[in-house]
């Protein structure tokens, strides 16, 4: 059952059972969780009054949830108990409890959820594969999950359309600022987005209509009118203009660029019009992704010390004795080489060589970006170049071939563009993603084309 047949006559309790039924078989064979917060689940339920609608919630472990544990996939945040929600937690909490935190790459540092320092989910479809990351745990989930369910999950480079893609289902990464940050454990600040992950447009339009909107409490929150996303579903998309960048299918698996090709034509046949573009500075954003994104990762860090936040041991020694001990055995490997790269990104001397450069990189990607979004309604790419990779392939790659692999959807999220992965067939039996780029603030726009696909 979709959560749009469950809003219809909404039975809380049967969905509570059900769902939790589910979720242990789940875990045991594919491991989207950190940590299943049945108590606290049913705790809400109970909470609540009879128009509750009881909608089952799963949160990506670096969103902060009052009493229920949140590691953002870190041993540094092992026995991090939040006293508050995040904001967007809030929101979604006025409709439905939380089942549970999902795994991630630690941070968010990572494109196959291989990062963790917990268990590594695997993929529903074949469980030899990866799901995607860093929001791995909750494609993951909702994947496998059979009952209503939407996934909080967050995006800093690519994170929420990478598992989607590989996991077949859908993922929307918003305009950034449209979700408040507050309470989210921060990757990179300035392009950190919390979005959703759901099996439908529906549910993904649903989701995002609860958790939008201007928060005081976080700076970089826009001000916008209040939007019921739903409504945008399942109209008519004759007169659209979808324009399709040649770079984005440079390197890309024969099969995916054939799948794409298919959905645009079946575009086509509905009203809509494209047109080849080029956006060709998109062969600088890798490069200026990794460095900005590792700069602002190398600076968020800092506070994990072990005094302020963060897991602590026998103070001993010089505090940089203690600090180094504390990183050195709470930190994973790929934390560390982030920590030490964005540090040297910003140092004295390399600062104009690196950072200030990605910056302009950024500035003129935007540009490009605008300029195109002057002509088209929305941008269409494939998600990722390839399927869900098998984990054994994974393990012979380098960290450079890995970070490349990030390659299509950096730039929309360095732009902060809102952008959404739907399914669009299958290779070698698994699942490809299309990815529709809109303007910022037009999620309305390729929520339409997203669900007509689904049709
Ligand atoms: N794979 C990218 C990275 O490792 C994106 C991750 C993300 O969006 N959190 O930075």
């Amino acid at each position: 059952m979709d959560l749009k047949e469950y809003l219809k006559n909404p039975d809380k309790e049967k969905l509570f059972e059900k769902v939790f039924g589910e979720i242990k078989k789940i875990q045991e064979k594919f491991e989207p969780f950190i940590t299943i917060s049945e108590e606290q689940a049913k705790e809400h339920l109970k909470s609540k009054g009879s128009d509750f609608l009881g909608i089952p919630i799963s949160v990506k472990d670096n969103l902060c949830t009052k009493g229920i544990k949140t590691t953002a996939g870190s041993k540094i945040l092992e026995n991090y108990i939040p006293p508050f929600d995040a904001t967007a937690i809030e929101k979604i909490k006025e409709v439905g409890y939380l089942i549970g935190k999902t795994s991630m790459d630690e941070f968010g540092f990572g494109t196959f959820c291989m990062n963790c320092a917990y268990g590594i989910p695997k993929n529903p479809l074949d469980d030899g594969r990866s799901c995607g990351g860093s929001s791995g745990g909750a494609a993951c989930l909702t994947a496998a999950l059979d009952s209503p369910h939407i996934a909080i999950a967050e995006s800093t480079g690519g994170s929420i359309s990478c598992p989607a893609s590989f996991c077949g289902v859908a993922g929307l990464t918003p305009t950034y600022g449209l979700v408040s940050r507050y309470g989210l454990v921060d990757y990179a600040s300035s392009l950190d987005k919390i979005g959703v992950i759901a099996k439908t447009c529906f549910e993904i339009a649903y989701g995002l209509t609860k958790i939008a909107g201007h928060d005081e409490r976080e700076s970089t929150s826009i001000k916008t009118k209040k939007i019921d996303y739903t409504t945008c579903l399942d109209k008519d998309i004759s007169g659209l203009k979808i324009g399709i960048p040649k770079e984005y299918f440079d390197g890309v698996d024969e099969e995916i660029k054939n799948e794409i090709w298919r959905a645009i034509k079946k575009f086509e046949r509905a009203g809509a019009t494209y047109e080849e573009i080029s956006l060709p500075s998109t062969k600088f954003a890798l490069p200026s992704y990794y460095i900005i994104a590792m700069s602002e990762a190398s600076t968020n860090l800092a506070k994990y010390c072990g005094l302020r936040y963060g897991s602590t041991l026998k103070i001993e020694g010089t505090y940089n004795d203690y600090f180094s001990k504390v990183r050195g055995k709470y930190f994973g490997e790929e934390v560390k080489r982030r920590a030490l790269m964005g540090t040297f990104y910003r140092k004295a001397g390399y600062r104009d060589k690196y950072y200030l450069k990605a910056l302009k990189v950024r500035g003129h990607l935007i540009n490009e970006f605008k300029e195109q979004f002057k002509k088209f309604d929305c941008i269409v790419t494939p998600t990722m170049p390839m399927i869900a990779p098998k984990f054994t392939d994974i393990a012979m790659l380098s960290p450079a071939q890995n970070y490349a692999m990030d390659i299509l959807t950096v730039a929309p999220n360095l732009c902060g563009l809102p952008h959404l992965s739907v399914p669009c067939g299958k290779s070698k039996g698994m699942p490809v993603g299309l990815h529709l780029i809109g303007d910022h603030l037009q999620e309305e726009k390729i929520l339409q084309l997203g669900s007509w696909l689904e049709k």
